[in-house]
């Protein structure tokens, strides 16, 4: 059984993405080709923002959105304390401070209540000024966008939306990575849209910071490419990876996120009662980057995985370590008991094998594992 099983999706889609890929070698445009700019207008149609600019990776997305608002040092930027480690890394390379905030048990996402209380503390310190909190779709599912925004509003914080695994998920009939004042994302192969490599992309509907994330991934360009006119980077999507995009964009718009949300209704229905299952809550709509699990204590979690592993199935713990307990964060002196749930998050959950093109069986399989191993 495979985690994320993107052997079976090329065997699906491989007529079509190796003539996708044939057809980029024959027109020679490796960069910014053709396929870069039909790919950016569907991302953005589909996610329903004035613009799109595509990059090289998504934590190059998050650092050209930092940049874009001259985020550095002295700023605080507020950053859920259970995430990839991207979210928060991309705040110090910019010499600002991250700021864990704690996450709710049963979304895996920001608390708002405990933004509340970091964003007061940071204040009341006085020693750093808070510009940004990046909230996080974790596992595919929107973050807390109505209570967030209103907490961003009454501190004139911006939202950076890091979608890098909430590509598809939706609030209403609203699309993640249109949350954000800049929302970005990650093709990276596992995601919910992923390429055949690195690729990301960044949304806005501000025309001012559209023009300077632009500027920023091609060298600081101005006028053209050998006019700088500030310090940027190289950070471009490989026309390459677009036109793979381009296929496995259709294929997940008519069938995958349909599809993977089925399967993961299944895991909850054979599961709930006895584990703990993930919480959507009502109205919002996951593209289900993980389906995550969570168990009562750390040694029942590591016997679950062992227990999966001599059955042949996989199962991934995303996060062992909570981010103020990175060796890289120590520097930040951070309270241990800054971020409770996020710690104990990481020694209980555990991710199953989700994608769309697990069977019924497969799902069936992994459950009565489970439910065996449970009982
Ligand atoms: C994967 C991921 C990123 C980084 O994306 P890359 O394309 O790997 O750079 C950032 N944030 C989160 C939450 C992620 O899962």
């Amino acid at each position: 059984m495979q985690f994320r099983d993107l052997k079976k999706q090329y065997s699906v889609l491989k007529q079509d993405i190796d003539a996708a890929m044939m057809e980029v070698a024959a027109s020679s445009a490796f960069i910014m080709g053709r396929p870069v700019k039909e790919l950016e207008a569907g991302l953005a149609e589909y996610v329903g923002v004035k613009h799109r600019i595509s990059c090289g990776n998504g934590t190059d997305a998050l650092t050209l959105a930092l940049k874009v608002w001259n985020i550095g040092a002295g700023d605080a930027v507020f950053v859920p304390d259970f995430t990839f480690f991207s979210s928060a890394e991309v705040i110090s390379l910019e010499g600002a401070t991250p700021v864990f905030v704690d996450v709710d048990g049963d979304t895996f996402n920001m608390d708002a209540s405990d933004l509340e209380r970091k964003i007061a503390r940071t204040i009341e310190e006085g020693r750093l000024t808070p510009k940004v909190i990046i909230t996080v779709d974790l596992f595919g599912l929107p973050a807390n966008y109505p209570a967030i925004r209103k907490i961003a509003d009454a501190h004139r914080l911006f939202i950076l939306e890091d979608g890098a695994q909430g590509f598809g998920g939706m609030i209403g009939n609203k699309r993640a990575c249109s949350f954000g004042d800049i929302s970005t994302t990650s093709f990276f192969p596992a995601k919910p849209l992923g390429c055949y490599g690195d690729g990301g992309a960044v949304f806005t509907d501000n025309d001012e910071w559209a023009a300077l994330a632009d500027s920023y991934r091609v060298h600081g360009k101005g006028m053209f490419k050998y006019d700088n006119v500030r310090i940027g980077m190289n950070s471009r999507l490989d026309t390459l990876q677009a036109a793979i995009l381009k296929i496995k964009f259709k294929a997940f718009r008519e069938y995958e996120l349909r599809d993977i949300n089925k399967a993961a209704a299944l895991y909850t229905k054979l599961l709930a009662g006895r584990v703990k299952t993930p919480v959507t809550p009502e109205g919002y709509y996951s593209s289900w980057a993980q389906y995550t699990i969570c168990l009562n204590s750390r040694e029942e979690r590591d016997a679950l995985q062992a227990c999966l592993k001599e059955q042949g199935i996989p199962s991934m713990v995303y996060y062992p370590t909570p981010m103020h307990g990175q060796t890289a964060y120590k520097a930040l002196n951070a309270p241990t008991d800054c971020c409770s749930t996020a710690k104990r998050l990481c020694d209980t959950v555990l991710s199953l094998p989700v994608h769309p093109y697990i069977t019924e069986e497969e799902i069936e399989t992994v459950c009565s594992v489970i439910l065996g191993f449970v009982r």
